[in-house]
C-alpha cells in the first residue's frame, strides 16, 4: 500500500503545499510515499510549450529525483502518448502501487481542470481517496470579490484586497515542510521506481546538441537554483528595482519567472522571502523596491483569478468580446519579420533575437514587441501569444494571455486601444545608450551614438545597410493611424 503525489507544475519538495500533506498522510498511516509525473506528448503539442521549456522540465525532474531519492521517496516519470490516456494509465499505476490516497496540486486551465474532475471520480469509483489542493498562487482563485461581489477586472483594487486579505491572514505565507524520509521498507517494495530513468524529449520537442548546452548554462535547473536566484535578488537587486526593472540592458529583474512556472519556486516562498527583507512586515510598506517587486508577483495571482473565473480566455477568446470584430492583416511576410527580428524597428528585433536566443524576453521588452505586432502590424494578438508560447521557458498560459491582451487592448484591464506605443520613443527612454540593441543587434554595431534608435532616418543608414540591417518594415506614423482606424471601425465607433 502507499500515498502518491502526482506532480505537474510543482516540481519542488520544499514548500509544496499537496507533496506535504500527502507525505504527513504517509506518516500518519505508516505507509510509503510515492512521487510520479506524467510526461504528454498531446499536451505539449495543444498547449503549444517550448522545447526549451519542454527540455527545463526534464532537466528539474532528473533533480528533483535525485533530493527525493535522499529521502527514500522514489519519482516514476512516464510518457503518455495520448492525452486521453491519461487519467486511465494513471488509475492503473495506483491500483498497481495499491494507493489508498492520491494527492496533487489544482491547475486552472481548462483542459487541466477537466482532467482532474475525471481523476476524481476514477478514484472514487475505485475506493482511492484524492485531494486536489490549491498551491500555486498565495490567493486562491474564488478567495477575493469586489464589494459588489464579483471578481475584479481591473489590477489597482485587487491588488489593495489581495494586500489585506495576506495581512488578514498572516498563515498564508508560512511554509509547507519539505516531506520526510520514507521508511526504509520503500526502496524494498518498489525497487523499478527507484531505477526507472526520466524519459527523453518527444521528437518535436527536442533541441540540438548546441541548444541544450546554452540553454543548460543560461537556466541551470533546480530547486536549490531557484532558491539561490532569489536570495541573490533579493540581496543585490531587489532594494533598485523600482527604479532600475524597466531597463532591459540591466538584468534588474529576478529572472526568476522561469522556475514560477516549473514550480521550482512558490510565490509564497518567494513573497515571504522579500518580504522578510524588508523593515517592515507590511507588503505595501518599507523599502520601495520590496513593495513593487511583490506587487509584480502578485500579477501572476491577478492572471491566474482572471482565468478561473472567466475560463473562457482559455479558448482563444478576446476578454473583451466588443474587440472581436477587429479585421486583422494576417500579412506573412511582417508576421515573419517580426518572429525573426527583421522589422527594421532596432528595440523590436533586439527583444525578439533575446527571445530566440534564450527562451526569455524582459518585461519592458515583451510589451513593445506585443504592441507593435498587434497595432503597428495588425496582426492578430493571438498570433503573438502563440508565438511566445512556443518559445518562451517560463510560457505561463495566464501570464502569457494577460500580457498580450494587455498590449492588444482586448484583455482584462489592458491599455486603452489609442494608446500605440511609440518604437523610437520606447527605445530612446528604455535603452538611452543602446547597449540592449548593441547586444542583439550585431548588424548595428558600426552606429554610434543615438542613431542606434533608428539608423536609416538618423544619417546612419550606410553603417545599418552595410552591416546588413533591413529596413522599417512598416512606417510608424501611417500604421498608428492605420491601427486607430481599424480599432475604431471594429468597436463599431465614429
Ligand atoms: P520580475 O520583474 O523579477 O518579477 C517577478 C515575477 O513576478 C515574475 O517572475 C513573474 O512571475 C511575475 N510577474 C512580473 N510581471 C508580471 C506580469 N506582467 N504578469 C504576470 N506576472 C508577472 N510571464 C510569465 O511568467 N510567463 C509568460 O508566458 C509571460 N508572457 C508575457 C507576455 C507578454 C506580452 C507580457 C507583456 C508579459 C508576459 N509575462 C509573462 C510577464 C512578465 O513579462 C514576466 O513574468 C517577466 O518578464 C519575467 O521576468 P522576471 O522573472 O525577471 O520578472
Amino acid at each position: 500500500n502507499s500515498v502518491v503525489h502526482w506532480f505537474k507544475c510543482d516540481l519542488r519538495t520544499q514548500d509544496n503545499k499537496s507533496l506535504h500533506m500527502a507525505s504527513e498522510k504517509a506518516k500518519e498511516e505508516g505507509l510509503p510515499l510515492i512521487a510520479f509525473y506524467i510526461i504528454s506528448p498531446q499536451d505539449f503539442e495543444a498547449h503549444l510549450t517550448a522545447p526549451v521549456r519542454v527540455d527545463f522540465i526534464l532537466r528539474n525532474l532528473e533533480v528533483l529525483k535525485e533530493e527525493l531519492g535522499k529521502l527514500d521517496i522514489p519519482l516514476y516519470v512516464e510518457t503518455v502518448e495520448k492525452r486521453k490516456e491519461i487519467p486511465g494509465r494513471i488509475l492503473e499505476l495506483l491500483k498497481e502501487w495499491g494507493a489508498r490516497h492520491l494527492f496533487t496540486n489544482v491547475e486552472y486551465e481548462v483542459d487541466e481542470l477537466r482532467r482532474e474532475a475525471k481523476m476524481v471520480e476514477m478514484c472514487l469509483e475505485n475506493g482511492i481517496a484524492m485531494d486536489v489542493l490549491p498551491d500555486t498562487c498565495v490567493v486562491s482563485p474564488g478567495e477575493l470579490q469586489s464589494g459588489s461581489g464579483k471578481q475584479y477586472a481591473v489590477y489597482t483594487p485587487w491588488f489593495r484586497t489581495w494586500v489585506a486579505h495576506v495581512h488578514d491572514h498572516p498563515k498564508l505565507l508560512e511554509q509547507f515542510p519539505p516531506p520526510s524520509k520514507n521508511p526504509s521498507k520503500a526502496r524494498k517494495t518498489f525497487p523499478k521506481l527507484f531505477d526507472s530513468t526520466i524519459p527523453s524529449a518527444p521528437p518535436n520537442k527536442s533541441l540540438t546538441a548546441e541548444e541544450k548546452k546554452r540553454f543548460k548554462s543560461l537556466w541551470p535547473a533546480g530547486e536549490e537554483e531557484a532558491k539561490a536566484r532569489l536570495t541573490k535578488f533579493c540581496e543585490q537587486k531587489i532594494s533598485g528595482y523600482t527604479d532600475h526593472r524597466n531597463f532591459p540592458s540591466e538584468a534588474a529583474t529576478s529572472s526568476l519567472s522561469p522556475h514560477f512556472a516549473a514550480g521550482t519556486l512558490s510565490a509564497r516562498t518567494a513573497i515571504k522571502y522579500a518580504r522578510d527583507h524588508n523593515t517592515t512586515k507590511k507588503l505595501n510598506a518599507g523599502t520601495q523596491g520590496i513593495q513593487t517587486w511583490i506587487s509584480e508577483v502578485a500579477w501572476r495571482d491577478f492572471y491566474k483569478h482572471v482565468l478561473a473565473n472567466w475560463p473562457y480566455v482559455c479558448m482563444n477568446k478576446s476578454f473583451k468580446p466588443e474587440y472581436t470584430n477587429i479585421s486583422w492583416e494576417y500579412n506573412d511576410e511582417h508576421f515573419e519579420t517580426w518572429k525573426t527580428g527583421q522589422t527594421g524597428y532596432p528595440i523590436v528585433d533586439a527583444a525578439m533575437r533575446q527571445l530566440l536566443h534564450t527562451g526569455w524576453m524582459h518585461n519592458r521588452c515583451r510589451m513593445i514587441v506585443a504592441s507593435f505586432l498587434a497595432k503597428h502590424l495588425l496582426t492578430d494578438w493571438r498570433m503573438g501569444e502563440a508565438f511566445f508560447m512556443t518559445h518562451l521557458i517560463d510560457g505561463d498560459f495566464a501570464s502569457n494571455n494577460g500580457g498580450w491582451g494587455f498590449a492588444a487592448s482586448t484583455g482584462v484591464d489592458p491599455q486603452p486601444y489609442f494608446r500605440i506605443f511609440n518604437p523610437l520613443l520606447q527605445s530612446e527612454k528604455f535603452d538611452a545608450e543602446g547597449n540592449y540593441i548593441r547586444k542583439w543587434v550585431k548588424e548595428l554595431e558600426g552606429v554610434k551614438g543615438k542613431a542606434i534608435h533608428d539608423p536609416y532616418e538618423r544619417g546612419c543608414g550606410k553603417e545599418a545597410k552595410k552591416g546588413g540591417y533591413p529596413k522599417r518594415v512598416v512606417d510608424h506614423k501611417e500604421s498608428r493611424e492605420r491601427c486607430l482606424a481599424r480599432y475604431k471601425e471594429g468597436l463599431g465607433r465614429e
